[in-house]
């Protein structure tokens, strides 16, 4: 069977390493000039190891993508250490993810502490989640942690990740987030770009093309059956084909989908992401935080903080101190549009309420990433409005971020998504 596989993300990778290892002939098709997606990392002379664009980690949880480096026999290659994650409340920042953190955190009175546990408590252990989808988190998370928990730290998560969106969101979506985080971060010897290559190595090696710098532009059924790919240089027929863009992507690129189909790709709702990468000369959280989450009402340009090189030493990094602002926007949003100049002139005052002995001077490089789709939004009763991974086009399949769910999207999900997807296209096929 030839099978195309539309992206080159770590879902691509994943569908294509089943693929190849099923008997079929397999081809990648990519737009960008790298494989890895939203997870890919970029590296400059002077670092031994790749950053990522957007910053990302691994849970100990995240048992899909981990055990596909377990397939490979790469698991030694895996580190977990335990960064810090704090909150901002009044001028200060208070780690939140141990049971002692939150009875240190002077926020809450003792009510607001024991509710707090309990709650997240409850949370962890329940393993149903379809009636949390019928709530939205708003409601739930303001009625059962109280509402001065709920002010000071969930209500900023939310807002920092859904903007304007974080009213609809469902509790299922959170309680997947609770279920799923550990304190333990893993990350890969070399970063996260070093297994996305060593991956598509391996994938080279099986005999798979990995076609870069290669846009799909449109999907077609044959008349006489498969799907007629649309590329730069002409056209390319293939027996099944897997898409794993976002909706609006596949919308485009597949017109002929009946509406129905169609309808549901276009309702989805998601944020975009812009993240600054900094390289420092000077660390800039002294207490050593890894992850600062921050509050709109604060003031800050961004909403989080995130200092890698508190998480791994700078010495991978050639003793740059490597830190990221971020935020999840409406791609509409000014900062898609702000030159990197601009938007670093926004970012920079911000910069010494982490550490007053900043200065400007300090900077040695920055970069800035941007992409619209970042973060789907799951609103109420969102199960019954996930398309289907098989779509009515014969032989066309779709497995993206926005299908993930409960789970929220990331590199584990996109591995267990890819995978199902594949494993029903080959035993539709049987
Ligand atoms: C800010 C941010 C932080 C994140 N943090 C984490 C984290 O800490 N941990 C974690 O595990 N995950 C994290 N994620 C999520 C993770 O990056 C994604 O879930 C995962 O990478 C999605 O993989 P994918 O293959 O489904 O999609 P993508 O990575 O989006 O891959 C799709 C690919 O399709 C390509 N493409 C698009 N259109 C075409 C076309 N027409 N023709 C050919 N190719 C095309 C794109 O270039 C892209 O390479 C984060 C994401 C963001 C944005």
């Amino acid at each position: 069977m030839k099978v195309a596989v539309v992206g080159a993300g770590v879902g691509g990778l994943a569908a294509a390493y089943d693929l190849v290892r099923a008997g079929c002939e397999v081809t990648l098709f990519e737009a960008a000039d790298y494989v890895g997606g939203l997870a890919a990392g970029f590296k400059i002379a002077r670092w031994d190891w790749s950053v990522e664009r957007y910053y990302h980690h691994w849970f100990a949880s995240d048992r899909h993508i981990l055990g596909l480096i377990e397939e490979l026999g790469w698991r030694d290659k895996v580190l977990f250490p335990r960064p810090v994650t704090v909150v901002y409340h009044q001028g200060r920042f208070y780690p939140l993810a141990s049971p002692p953190a939150v009875l240190a955190f002077p926020a809450l009175g003792w009510p607001d502490k024991v509710r707090f546990g309990l709650v997240t408590l409850y949370l962890k252990l329940t393993p149903r989640w379809q009636p949390l989808e019928r709530q939205t988190a708003d409601s739930w998370l303001r009625r059962w942690y109280g509402r001065r928990a709920y002010a000071t730290v969930w209500e900023p998560l939310l807002v920092s990740k859904f903007g304007p969106y974080y009213r609809q969101v469902n509790m299922a979506w959170f309680w997947a987030r609770v279920k799923a985080r550990t304190p333990r971060l893993g990350t890969f010897e070399g970063g996260f770009q070093a297994f996305l290559d060593a991956l598509a190595d391996w994938l080279r090696a099986e005999g798979v093309t990995i076609r870069l710098r290669t846009p799909v532009q449109r999907i077609e059924p044959r008349p006489e059956g498969g799907l007629r790919l649309s590329l730069p240089e002409g056209q390319a027929d293939f027996d099944r084909c897997l898409v794993t863009t976002s909706p609006a992507v596949l919308a485009r690129l597949a017109p002929s989908l009946p509406p129905s189909y169609l309808d549901r790709l276009l309702a989805l709702k998601s944020m975009g992401a812009v993240v600054m990468v900094l390289a420092l000369k000077h660390r800039l959280s002294e207490q050593g935080f890894y992850w600062h989450n921050l509050p709109k009402a604060a003031g800050f340009p961004f909403l989080s903080l995130v200092e890698h090189t508190n998480y791994l030493s700078p010495d991978f990094f050639g003793g740059d101190h490597i830190v990221y602002c971020g935020d999840y926007l409406d791609p509409d949003h000014e900062y898609f549009s702000l030159s990197k100049e601009a938007l670093l002139e926004r970012f920079l005052p911000a910069l010494p309420r982490f550490n007053p002995r900043f200065r400007p001077d300090w900077v040695r490089d920055v970069w800035l990433f941007r992409t619209p789709y970042a973060q789907p939004v799951p609103g109420l009763n969102h199960s019954r409005a996930i398309p289907d991974l098989e779509t009515p086009l014969q032989g066309l399949w779709f497995a993206s971020m926005s299908q993930v769910y409960p789970w929220d999207r990331g590199t584990n999900f996109a591995v267990e998504i890819a995978r199902r997807a594949v494993r029903r296209m080959l035993e539709h096929n049987a």
